[in-house]
């Protein structure tokens, strides 16, 4: 595992170096899409086609390796399952977009990340030595890891469940949301988001799982503070104490 760290550093620093540019773009989809990115595909479908390898590419490393065939393994791998089993299987079925479509250029560049990405958390869990003994248990970054990816689930999933709601069935309008976490920020699902895969790093205390962290808030930050500037340009009645996506802060 060791060998595959430069490849690891390269890519989050690319991460860090694409951060200005990420900030100027908009990624092409939901409220900012755009026909300029090339042809259109199901907005639904896309999801699932862009999620699905990073379901599959983690337990398919861990079921070819032969690290971690204890506790510490499959409790990191059903983590990993229950985030993406529900981003690809349950979140894209639940959303009320239908009729919408998604850039096929935007499906494939997440293709690429959720490759990338999940590949390099695959081969950590799968083959890294000397990979996770039982006594990693006992060590506060391990349970820290899982309660911040839990907390961050939570807030992901509940900041998503309230925006579905904001649309009757066959609605594809927007409104202001309120309750919950966007009482502090207007995308609670993104910050919920950047708070799981930090815990995620941690649980794994790997550069792997630190590289998937700095790409998520790479990816969402910029796309928070985009719909943050969007309700405030729609909305006059947009709350002015809200932040974009870190409560109290950004
Ligand atoms: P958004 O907040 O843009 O949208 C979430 C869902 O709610 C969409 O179905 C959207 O519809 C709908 N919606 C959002 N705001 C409103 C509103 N004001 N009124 C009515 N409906 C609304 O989230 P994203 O599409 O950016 O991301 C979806 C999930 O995927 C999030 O949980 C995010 O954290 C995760 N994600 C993770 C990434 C990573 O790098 N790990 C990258 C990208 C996303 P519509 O699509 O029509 O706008």
């Amino acid at each position: 595992m060791t060998t595959l760290n430069p490849y690891i550093w390269a890519w989050m620093l690319l991460a860090i170096l694409l951060l200005p540019f990420l900030v100027r773009i908009k990624a092409p989809y939901g409220r900012h899409q755009s026909r300029a990115w090339g042809p259109l595909m199901d907005n639904r479908l896309g999801w699932v086609v862009m999620e699905l390898p990073a379901l599959l590419v983690v337990p398919i490393c861990f079921l070819l390796g032969e690290q971690n065939r204890n506790i510490v393994g499959y409790l990191i791998l059903a983590l990993w399952l229950l985030h993406y089993g529900h981003r690809t299987l349950i979140f894209p079925l639940r959303t009320r977009t239908r009729g919408k479509q998604i850039p096929i250029a935007v499906v494939a560049m997440a293709i690429v990340f959720n490759l990338v990405n999940g590949g390099f958390l695959g081969l950590q869990i799968g083959f890294a030595e000397p990979g996770y003994g039982l006594e990693w248990l006992s060590d506060p970054r391990c349970w820290m890891g899982v309660g911040l990816f839990l907390a961050g689930f939570w807030i992901n999933w509940k900041s998503d469940d309230r925006l579905i709601h904001l649309r009757k069935p066959g609605e594809t309008g927007y409104s202001i949301p309120y309750g919950g976490w966007f009482r502090w920020v207007s995308c609670p699902n993104h910050f919920g988001e950047i708070i799981e895969w930090v815990g995620f790093a941690m649980l794994t205390w790997s550069w792997a799982g630190l590289s998937f962290a700095v790409w998520t808030a790479a990816n969402l930050i910029p796309r928070a503070l985009d719909h943050h500037r969007w309700y405030q340009d729609k909305f006059a009645e947009y709350p002015k104490n809200r932040k974009a996506v870190i409560p109290f802060i950004l």
